[in-house]
C-alpha cells in the first residue's frame, strides 16, 4: 500500500475513534471516553460505561455512527490552556488527567470538536469528513482495558472498530478474520490432536502429544539436515547458568524480568536461559582457535525460558518455554557476507518447501536516538550495518525494507517476512549480526601473523521459535499438512470383521510400519462413510479402504487428501509393496504431490 494511503486510512480510522466516542456517549449518557487510536485494521476507544452494556449493543452504536457522521461536517480545531481544557472536560477526569500531563510536560493543548463533540486530542483526522465512508467499517468486539495500562487502575470497557476506505477492502478483510477463526491454530491444535495446556503445569508451557512431537521433530530435523549440508555441528548445553555468563552478554539487563532467576543452596544465583548463544560462546572459548579452523558453526535445538505475563500468553504464539533451532557461526569479518547467502539459502529453501514463497525482506537497524537499548558504541553499529546493508542489495537490490529500532540488542539484522494462505504478514527468520558478544568473551582467533584477531558472531535462527512457528504453519496449512511431515500418513480402514481381512491388514500395516510409514488402522463397528470422514477430519494424506476385493486382488486403491497434487492419474489401483514404496519415497524426499 502506497504511503500516502496508509496516512490516509490512519486519519481515517482516528477519526472513527472520535466518531465512536460520540455516539456511544449518546445512547449511553454519562459515560466517559478516555483515549481512543487508530490501530493495524481499524481503532479502538476506552470507555467508563454508565448503564448495561454488552456485545449486543456494538450493532446499535454502529447504527449511531452512521446516523451521527451525517450531522459532521469536519474537525475543528482551537488550542486551549490549562484552565480552558479543565473546563471542557470538567465532567470528565481522563481528560483532565491526560490535560494536566500534557501541560506539566510542556506541551501545547488542543481540543477539538466534530458536530456536537468535543475531545482532546493532538490531531491526525480527515481534512475532508466524505473520506469517511459509512460502508467501510464495523464495530467488532469489546474488552476490558485497564486505564493507561495499570492493574491498580479502574477497568475500562474498550471498544474496537475495523475500517477501511471501501467496502469491498472491509468485506474482504471480514472474510479473512472468519477464515482466520477456522484455521485458528488452538482450535486446530486441539482437532488435531497436536498439544495441550494443563492449569497444573502452568500457563504458557506447552505439553506436545505424539502427534504434536512428530510435526516438531519433522520440521527440526528438516533445518538441521539442510544445516549440515554447509557443515554445522551440533553442540548440547544445559538449560541453567550463572548470572554471571548472562551479566558478560548483556542478558541479565536486557532480559531482567523475563527471566527465570534461582539460587542455589550455596546462595550463587542462576538463571533458566533465555539464550543459548553465550554458551555456544564458552564452547568457542575453551580452545585456542587459529584463522584455519573458521568458520565453526554450531547448532542445536534447545528450550530456552522466558518469563512472560500470563495476560501475554497465547496458544503457541507466546509460550513460557520456547523451543529455538537456533546456531551460532563464528568467523572471521571476511566471511561474514559468504556464511550469511549460505544461511539465507537455507532460508530460501526451508521457507519454499513449506509453501512461504516470496519472503519479503526487512533491514533492522538501531535507532541512533536510543543508544541505551543497545550493546557496544554507536561506531561498531554503523559499520555493521553498513556491512550487512551490502550483502542485503548485492542479493535482492532495492528489494527490503528498513525497520528502524528493530535490530537485536546486540547487533542489525536481516528479518524473513512470510505471507500465508490468508495473506498475513509474520516474522519468521533472522540473521543476526554480532559484533558485540566477541568483544564481551574475548573471542579471538590466530591469524595469518600469529596475532589474536577478533572474531564475528552471526545467529541464525531458521524457524526461530518452533511453538510461534507452528502457531504460523498450522494456520498456513490449515492443518493440512504435506505427506512428509503429517503425524498420521496412512489410515488403513477395514471393511468388516473377517479372520482372513485382519490378517490381511495386519500384514499391510506391518509392512508400512517397517518401512517407515505413520500408519494407523480403522476396524470400529462404524460404517465405511463415516470412517472416510474422520480420516478427512484428521486429514490424513492417504486412506486405503480394505474388503473382500482387495483380499482378493491384493490390489489398494488409495484415496488421496483433496488439497495433494496428484501427478499420474491413469492407475488407480497399486499392489501393496510399490503403494508403500511410493508414500516411503515421497516422504523422504520432501515432496508437495503425491504420485499415487
Ligand atoms: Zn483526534
Ligand atoms: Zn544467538
Amino acid at each position: 500500500m502506497a504511503e500516502e494511503n496508509k496516512e490516509q486510512l490512519q486519519s481515517i480510522r482516528h477519526s472513527l475513534a472520535h466518531l465512536l466516542a460520540d455516539s456511544l456517549k449518546q445512547l449511553f449518557p454519562g459515560s466517559l471516553n478516555a483515549i481512543g487510536p487508530a490501530i493495524e485494521n481499524g481503532f479502538y476507544q476506552d470507555f467508563e460505561i454508565k448503564g448495561d452494556f454488552g456485545e449486543d449493543d456494538l450493532k446499535k452504536v454502529e447504527k449511531k455512527m452512521k446516523e451521527t457522521l451525517k450531522s459532521w461536517q469536519g474537525f475543528e480545531r482551537r488550542e486551549v490552556n490549562l484552565e480552558e481544557a479543565l473546563e471542557v472536560f470538567s465532567n470528565n477526569k481522563y481528560k483532565q488527567e491526560l490535560a494536566k500531563e500534557f501541560a506539566e510536560g510542556g506541551k501545547t493543548l488542543t481540543i477539538y470538536t466534530s458536530g456536537d463533540f468535543v475531545d482532546l486530542c493532538k490531531g491526525g483526522h480527515v481534512e475532508d469528513i466524505k473520506q469517511i465512508n459509512p460502508d467501510a467499517f464495523k464495530l467488532t468486539k469489546t474488552a476490558g482495558a485497564y486505564w493507561r495500562g495499570d492493574e491498580k487502575n479502574i477497568m475500562l470497557t474498550r471498544v474496537y472498530g475495523v475500517a477501511f476506505e471501501t467496502k469491498e477492502q472491509l468485506d474482504k478483510y471480514i472474510e479473512m478474520l472468519e477464515e482466520a477463526k477456522k484455521r485458528d491454530h488452538r482450535k486446530l491444535g486441539k482437532e488435531l490432536d497436536l498439544f495441550t495446556f494443563s492449569d497444573m503445569v502452568g500457563s504458557g508451557l506447552t505439553l506436545w502429544s505424539p502427534r504434536g512431537t512428530i510435526l516438531r521433530k519433522g520440521l527440526n530435523d528438516y533445518v538441521q539436515e539442510l544445516r549440515d549440508s554447509y557443515d554445522y555441528q551440533e553442540v548440547t548445553t544445559p538449560h541453567i547458568t550463572k548470572k554471571e555468563l548472562f551479566q558478560a552478554s548483556g542478558h541479565w539487563a536486557k532480559f531482567s524480568d523475563e527471566l527465570f532467576k534461582t539460587t542455589t543452596r550455596e546462595g550463587h544465583e542462576f538463571s533458566l536461559k533465555p539464550m543459548s548463544c553465550p554458551m555456544h560462546a564458552q564452547i568457542y572459548a575453551s580452545q585456542p582457535r587459529s584463522y584455519r579452523d573458521l568458520p565453526i558453526r554450531y547448532r542445536e535445538t534447545a528450550f530456552v525460558y522466558r518469563d512472560e505475563q500470563s495476560g501475554e500468553l497465547s496458544g503457541l504464539s507466546r509460550v513460557r518455554c520456547i523451543t529455538q533451532d537456533d546456531a551460532h557461526v563464528f568467523c572471521r569479518t571476511t566471511q561474514i557476507e559468504e556464511e550469511t547467502l549460505k544461511i539465507w539459502d537455507i532460508i530460501d529453501k526451508f521457507y519454499g518447501n513449506l509453501g512461504f514463497s516470496d519472503l519479503k525482506i526487512m533491514f533492522s537497524t538501531h535507532d541512533p536516538e536510543d543508544m541505551s537499548a543497545y550493546a557496544g558504541d554507536e561506531e561498531k553499529w554503523m559499520q555493521s550495518e553498513e556491512q550487512l546493508l551490502k550483502i542485503i542489495k548485492n542479493k535482492v537490490g532495492d528489494e527490503y525494507t528498513v525497520g528502524v529500532g528493530e535490530a537485536a540488542f546486540y547487533g542489525p539484522k536481516i528479518d524473513f517476512m512470510a505471507f500465508d494462505a490468508i495473506g498475513r504478514e509474520h516474522q519468521l527468520a533472522t540473521i543476526q549480526l554480532d559484533f558485540n558478544q566477541p568483544e564481551g568473551f574475548d573471542l579471538t582467533c590466530v591469524n595469518e601473523t600469529s596475532e589474536a584477531e577478533r572474531v564475528v558472531m552471526i545467529h541464525a535462527a531458521i524457524m526461530g521459535s518452533i511453538e510461534r512457528f507452528l502457531s504460523v504453519y498450522i494456520e498456513h496449512t490449515g492443518g493440512k499438512f504435506p505427506i512428509w511431515l503429517a503425524p498420521e500418513q496412512l489410515r488403513i480402514i477395514q471393511v468388516k470383521d473377517s479372520p482372513e481381512l485382519d490378517a490381511f491388514v495386519d500384514e499391510i500395516t506391518a509392512s508400512a510400519k517397517s518401512a517407515g510409514i505413520r500408519v494407523s488402522t480403522d476396524r470400529s463397528n462404524e460404517s465405511v462413510g463415516k470412517k472416510i470422514r474422520e480420516a478427512e477430519m484428521m486429514k490424513v494424506p492417504y486412506t486405503i479402504v480394505v474388503g473382500e476385493k482387495e483380499l482378493e486382488t491384493k490390489l489398494l486403491s488409495p484415496r488421496v487428501r483433496s488439497d495433494i497434487a496428484v501427478e499420474n492419474r491413469e492407475e488407480k489401483s497399486y499392489p501393496v509393496d510399490n503403494f508403500l514404496t511410493s508414500i516411503v519415497n515421497e516422504s523422504n524426499g520432501r515432496v508437495q504431490k503425491s504420485s499415487l
